[in-house]
Order: C-alpha cells, then structure tokens, then sequence
C-alpha cells in the first residue's frame, strides 16, 4: 500500500512531489520553450532531484532505485500529470542488462552514458509470411525480415531485435541501424503523441557476438524487458487516475449552471465513488506486487495483472471524468483530451489486454504460478 513507506522513500516522494508541482508542471505548461528544451530543463531537474539514475546500474553511476521506490517516484509523478514528460529517467539497460563483452562497452556502456540509443523491435506485422530469422554462418548471423512497430527505430543507433536463428531458436539481437540492408521502410505516429518505424532487414550480417544471451533464450529475455515496464505502465496509471480524480472533484464542487454544483447530484456521486473505488483497488495492488518483486518473490503474473487493471481503470477514469466535465474536456490542448488519447496507447504497448490475461490464465493452469 502507498501508506507506511519505509522512510527514506517517504521522503523521496515528498520530495518529488514537490519538484512535480513546482518545477515539472510549470514546464510542461510553457509554451515558450520547444520539445527539446523542455526536455533539457526537465532532465536537469531530474538529475539534481536524484531520479535520473533510478533506472540504471550502480555499476554505470546509477542508482538501481528498488521497485517500491519507483513505483512511489512514477505515481507521484503521475498524480501531476507531468509523467510523460521526456528526461525525467535516465536511459535504463532494457535487454542490455547484464552482457559481457563486447556488447557491454560497445553498446551498454554508450546507452547508459546516453551515447547511444536503442529501440526495441518485437512486434511483426500481421501479413508478415515468416517472422524474422537468422542463419548462423560461422561468426555471422544473417538476418532477414520485418519488425512494424519500433519506437523510436528513425532515431535509433541499434534495435535489440527478436529473431528466430535457424536450428537454435529465439534470440534477441543488436542490430546496428546503419548496417548495409537495415531499411527504415515507413515511419508512423501513434495518437498518444509516440513515434514509430517499420524497419526490414534484408540479408543483414551481424557479428554473432551481437547475439545476446545464447540462442533460444531470446524470448524470455525479451520478455523479462517487457515485464519490467509493466509495472511501470501501472504505477503512472494510478497516478494519473488520480489526477484526474482531482480534477474532476474540483470540477464537480464548483459552481455550475444548473444551481447547484454537479456534486450534490447523486447520479454524479455514484459514478465519482466508481472513479475512487477502482483507484483505490489499482493503487492497492500496484503497491503490493511492487513490495512482493523487492522480497525477490516472481511477480510476472502480478505484474500482468496491476499492468491490465491499471491501463484498464484508467482509461475508464479518464473516459468517465470527460463526460462528467462536458464537452470543454474535448477541447483542443484540454488536460482530458490529452490524456485521453496517452492513456489509450498503454492498453496495447507491452502486450494487448488480452494477450496479457491469456498469460495470465495460463500461468496458474498450466504453470501453477502466481497468486491472488
Ligand atoms: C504506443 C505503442 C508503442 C509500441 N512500441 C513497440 C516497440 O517499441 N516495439 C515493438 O516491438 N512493439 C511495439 N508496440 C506494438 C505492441 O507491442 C503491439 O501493438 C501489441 O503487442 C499488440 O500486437 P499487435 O498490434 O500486432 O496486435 P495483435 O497481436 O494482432 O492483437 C490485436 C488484438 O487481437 C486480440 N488477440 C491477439 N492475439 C490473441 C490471442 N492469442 N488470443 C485472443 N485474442 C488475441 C486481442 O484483442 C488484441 O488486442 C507498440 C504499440 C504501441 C501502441
């Protein structure tokens, strides 16, 4: 639960709280300032508020911030909606964690110094005839292929990608963008305001040091990634959900047309108490499965269900609180609108609502794993 947090990260969120409310808000709301002077500013905040290195190494200067002490940075953040905000965490290893060499000094170390960055490349296209594949030939794997759907891949240096190499199975590989027959074929925005590519590899020769891991582990270990933000999609879904709680209180104690504000309406109180009931659940359990990861307990079903039921609330919250504020909410630039759109997006990025319960479902049926 968010009460009772040992000290220090008690102290942390306060401290963060404050730095949200007045430093971050403000700078998400000037209008002054371009995308990437805001982003400048943000990190610099940051940086000398000690959240920057929470995602990354000790080893790489950071500070490998437990997952309760993240889980109360990204609510909180959250809470102000200023959470999607670019520069607030220093770039983390993602599937990078923990490879020798040489990937570790020609990739890692330039990712975590912010030297270099990656993009991650997973999803295939829906007529793909053939997912992504590899032929080892000595000491170089050829890679033919597609991946539809890599944020950021334009811009990125490298994309950690899943390929099936021939006889040996899944294996995630870093892939240099500039290596000859790596196209960007298409770039895309998605409505939540992200940027994405659809890249193909046409008979690609990577070094087989690329490869990550053994062959055959790539799965689990691209999926391990993906569980990691998992947590993090809910942690900043409660946090917004409460920000829209916030508004929406506000909005309905205010004077309002009819006479009497909205909130003396009983139809408007059931669906609020609705609004704070699946807040207050979500928030329960995020903090929960946060504090069960930190024990060392396997929270991967855990994880998928705070992911789920986070994305999900919130985006009932947000819907329910536009329709409680009217049509204003629609307005262009409106704070709901806005949101509207981001938090759609978290329903499908790090897996599809139903894709995740499926997982779900087959982790204690066939798994014996997870708990309720
Ligand atoms: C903002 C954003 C960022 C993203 N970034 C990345 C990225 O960086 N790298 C990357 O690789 N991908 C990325 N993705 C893609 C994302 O991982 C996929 O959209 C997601 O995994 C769903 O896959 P899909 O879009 O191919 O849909 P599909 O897999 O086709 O699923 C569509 C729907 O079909 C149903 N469905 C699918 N499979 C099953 C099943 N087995 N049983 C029952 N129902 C099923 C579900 O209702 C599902 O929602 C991103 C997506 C978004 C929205």
């Amino acid at each position: 639960m968010p009460e009772q947090l040992p000290a220090e990260i008690a102290a942390l969120r306060d401290r963060v709280d404050a730095l949200a409310r007045d430093v971050l808000a403000p700078l998400r709301d000037d209008a002054s300032l371009n995308g990437s002077e805001r982003t400048a500013r943000v990190r610099e905040a940051a940086r000398q508020a000690g959240i920057f290195t929470m995602t990354q190494p000790a080893e790489f200067g950071g500070t490998a911030a437990s997952l309760l002490a993240l889980t109360a940075v990204r609510d909180t953040l959250g809470s102000h909606n200023v959470s999607h905000l670019g520069g607030l965490f220093g770039p983390g290893p993602g599937v990078l964690g923990g490879v020798g060499e040489p990937l570790k000094s020609t990739h890692l170390a330039a990712v975590l110094a912010g030297e270099k960055r990656g993009a991650f490349g997973f999803t295939e296209p829906d007529d793909a005839d053939r997912a992504t594949w590899g032929q080892l030939l000595g000491d170089t794997l050829i890679v033919n292929g597609q991946k539809s759907y890599v944020t950021g891949g334009a811009d990125a240096d490298f994309i950690n990608t899943l390929v099936q190499v021939e006889d040996r199975g899944p294996a995630m590989v870093v892939i240099d963008r500039d290596t000859p027959g790596v196209y960007v074929a298409r770039t895309f925005g998605s409505m939540d305001g992200t940027h994405h590519a659809y890249i193909e590899f046409r008979d690609v020769s990577v070094p087989a040091a690329h490869i990550i891991g053994k062959p055959g582990e790539g799965l689990p270990r691209a999926l391990r990634q993906i569980g990691d933000t998992r947590l993090a999609f809910a942690a900043e879904s409660v946090g917004l959900a409460r920000w829209v709680i916030d508004f929406v209180t506000a909005h309905i104690q205010a004077p309002h047309r009819s006479g009497a504000p909205l909130g003396s309406r009983e139809g408007v109180r059931l669906r609020y108490a609705d609004m704070r009931i699946r807040a207050y659940a979500a928030r329960s359990m995020v903090y929960r499965t946060a504090r069960l990861g930190d024990a060392g307990e396997n929270i991967v079903n855990e994880g998928i269900a705070s992911k789920v039921f986070a994305t999900e609330m919130v985006g009932e919250i947000v819907d329910a609180g536009i329709q409680l504020v009217g049509g204003i909410a629609l307005r262009d630039g409106h704070p709901l609108a806005a949101l509207y759109r981001r938090v759609r997006a978290m329903r499908l990025a790090e897996g599809a609502s139903d894709v995740l319960r499926l997982n779900l479902a087959r982790g204690r049926l066939d798994l014996n794993k997870g708990r309720v």
